[in-house]
């Protein structure tokens, strides 16, 4: 009995924190998972106590609300967690009507469920569920939500019941630029409507979905029939709606769950109600629930665990990132052991501490992410930013939210991980050179840069661990093999910050030679699509840096060269390296660099050596200069046209 007391009162507890203050301190799962205990230990007993959760809906109205008293009364659901779990409904349902009836299938919104009250075709009353029969009266805060409609052709007296939802592109664009990030996008949407000020609900945009009628002088048939109503009265509804039998449910739930992520609202769920409403009189009500419905619970995305450390982890551009150690806990499947967490910024304004509780979600196979602080404890510490680099001890330089090492040359990590980086599939493809193999190249023969990778020995490889001839001349043969590589490749595994697979396939579009891309203003690259100012200057940078530039001489010195995989075009600029300058009377310079691309030439910005063409129209000026400074062919418009006419 004293479990049950305790079960009670903790659920009580999580119960007030969830539903009156929209701030829980443990996740949805752990509820459930303590819920279903007490619900065992009653009906095993056949004892309940007086205020246990098992016989109530939802929370206490709150007192800051004026209270409203619904027509009807609102129900919470019944749930099944499994194949079993539902079967068990369809056996109830069969039990009082004799057969299975039609059903019809929805998502279970994870939002707060709202009544609207119409009179006359106006909204009246917008009131929270509260414990199902009196709810909150929020009519401001609701009338700020834009789904929901202030007046509506049906002019009887009517409740309109749904759910209200914070979307989720809405959430994550709410939480880059808020102060306080809001933890969850259900309680983000409780909050917003039971505040005090209208203002901050709308500040969240809000949308609100219809499901249901409650009272009504109106007369429905069937769920389908109240949904076309709705529709018909300018409430949004949501897309899915299905009308199927008792066989056809595990497959359509399996298709909804699998389905969930894409969607841009929380559900927890699925929900089968029985279609014909005069079933669902014979049906009835629990003191809890509809007998015609019950929700089908999808695995939970999010739990709660505790923070035990925080690591600071150098990558490759020198970044040092934190990584949240966990107290291991189930989710969706798997065991999360690790989280990110994104930046000092993030954790200071989440008020994430070592020691506390803290809300996980992982949604599909993403990496877990640390949502926020469920709970804090005696154990809760500030988590403290590195002064020195973890790994090597330098000073640590602040670039933003961000936290890098300033030991560009022998931080180990950076390096053993540049090398990781370096010899992947979509970079070099270098077979053998694993993360270990990396470590041990550095740690044990001080192969401390890209280039001296294609110096290694065989000798020097066999006295490694675990090392024998053949492991060792394999990773000889790959290094070899990746000498021919493309150039989009190669830029890739440089590893400048900013600069991944798609952005190295564009600069090779666009300026065809590495000559031509170490010598790119940051004018010339921002005219790449999606390019933006940091991007080009960190490529600009990048090359401008003596070291940088001294180690690209040196891997091309170690006989890196370049393949076209995608081939050009094949015609009579096949070959040129092509700079156009001054103005041209027959096409404007972007349509004649079009045109010698789809001719087989390459065109470039800027005139440097690896340029073998200049065309020089009217008014040329600085680039004409420079190409006869360095010797380069020159030639005028007509030139060009001729040249088409070849072809
Ligand atoms: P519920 O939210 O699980 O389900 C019932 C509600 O679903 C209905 O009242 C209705 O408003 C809503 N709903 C959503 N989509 C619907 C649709 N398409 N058709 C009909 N109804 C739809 O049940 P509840 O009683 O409101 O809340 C209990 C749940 O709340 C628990 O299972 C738990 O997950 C959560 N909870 C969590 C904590 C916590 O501390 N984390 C505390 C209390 C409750």
């Amino acid at each position: 009995m004293d479990r049950m007391r305790e079960l009670v009162d903790l659920l009580n507890r999580y119960a007030k924190e969830y539903y009156e203050n929209d701030n829980p301190s443990v996740s949805d799962a752990e509820y459930d998972k303590l819920y279903d205990e007490l619900a065992t230990l009653e009906s095993s007993t056949g004892v309940t106590l007086a205020d246990s959760p098992t016989h109530r809906v939802g929370g206490e109205p709150v007192k800051r609300f004026s209270p409203y008293t619904h027509r009807q009364r609102l129900y919470s659901l019944d749930k099944a967690k499994d194949g079993e779990g539902l079967n068990a409904y369809f056996q109830r349902v069969k039990k009082v009507l004799g057969f299975m009836p039609e059903l019809t299938l929805e998502n279970k919104f994870d939002g707060l469920t709202l009544s609207l009250t119409y009179e006359n075709g106006e909204l009246s009353i917008g009131a929270t569920r509260g414990d199902g029969v009196t709810g909150e009266d929020v009519t401001p805060q609701i009338r700020t939500i834009k789904s929901v409609p202030l007046t509506i052709p049906y002019k009887g007296l009517i409740e309109v019941q749904g759910e209200t939802v914070m979307r989720l592109s809405v959430f994550e664009q709410y939480n880059q630029k808020a102060a306080e990030p809001l933890k969850n996008a259900r309680n983000a949407a409780a909050g917003a409507v039971r505040n005090l000020d209208p203002r901050l609900t709308a500040e969240r945009r809000l949308g609100f979905f219809a499901y249901n009628v409650g009272y009504s002088d109106k007369d429905f048939a069937t769920q389908a029939d109240i949904r076309a109503f709705l529709q018909q009265n300018g409430f949004q509804t949501d897309e899915l709606f299905m009308l199927i039998n008792q066989e056809d449910a595990i497959s359509e739930l399996e298709k909804m769950e699998q389905n969930r992520s894409s969607l841009d609202f929380l559900v927890d769920g699925a929900v089968l109600k029985v279609n014909e409403l005069s079933y669902r009189e014979i049906l009835g009500f629990t003191e809890k629930f509809p007998r015609w419905a019950v929700a089908y619970k999808f695995t939970p995305q999010e739990a709660t665990t505790l923070l035990k450390e925080v690591r600071w982890q150098v990558s490759r551009t020198g970044k040092i990132n934190p990584l949240a150690i966990l107290e291991p806990v189930e989710l969706m499947g798997v065991t999360v052991q690790r989280a990110t967490l994104n930046n000092i910024l993030d954790i200071q304004k989440k008020h994430i501490k070592t020691g506390s509780t803290v809300f996980i979600r992982r949604s599909n196979d993403v990496i877990p992410e640390i949502m926020g602080v469920a709970q804090d404890t005696d154990e809760s510490r500030e988590i403290q930013p590195p002064k020195v680099c973890p790994s090597c001890g330098s000073q640590v330089k602040t670039e933003g939210a961000f936290l890098y090492c300033t030991n560009v040359d022998s931080c180990a990590p950076r390096i053993v991980s540049s090398f990781d980086h370096f010899a992947s599939k979509a970079c070099m493809d270098i077979e053998g050179l694993s993360e270990k193999t990396a470590e041990q190249l550095y740690n044990d023969l001080r192969i401390d840069s890209l280039d001296k990778l294609y110096g290694l020995t065989l000798e020097e490889l066999l006295t490694l661990d675990g090392f024998k001839e053949k492991k060792a001349q394999n990773l000889l043969d790959s290094l070899e093999r990746s000498k021919k590589t493309t150039l989009d490749r190669f830029i890739f595994a440089l590893g400048i910050p900013t600069i991944g697979k798609k952005a190295a396939a564009q600069l090779k579009r666009k300026f065809g030679t590495l000559e031509a891309v170490m010598r790119a203003t940051k004018e010339e690259i921002t005219q790449i699509d999606d390019f933006g100012d940091i991007m080009a200057e960190n490529i600009v940078n990048y090359f401008a840096d003596g070291g940088n530039a001294a180690l690209v001489g040196a891997l091309l010195s170690k006989g890196i060269t370049f393949e076209n995989d995608e081939p050009l075009a094949e015609g009579v600029f096949s070959g040129r390296n092509i700079v156009l300058t001054g103005s041209l009377s027959a096409y404007k310079r972007s349509q004649a660099a079009e045109i010698i691309k789809n001719l087989g030439g390459i065109v470039s910005d800027t005139v440097s050596k690896s340029v073998n063409l200049v065309i020089a129209g009217e008014d040329a000026g600085g680039k004409l200069d420079k190409a006869k400074k360095l010797g380069i062919e020159v030639q005028d418009e007509q030139w060009f046209l001729s040249q088409l006419l070849k072809d």
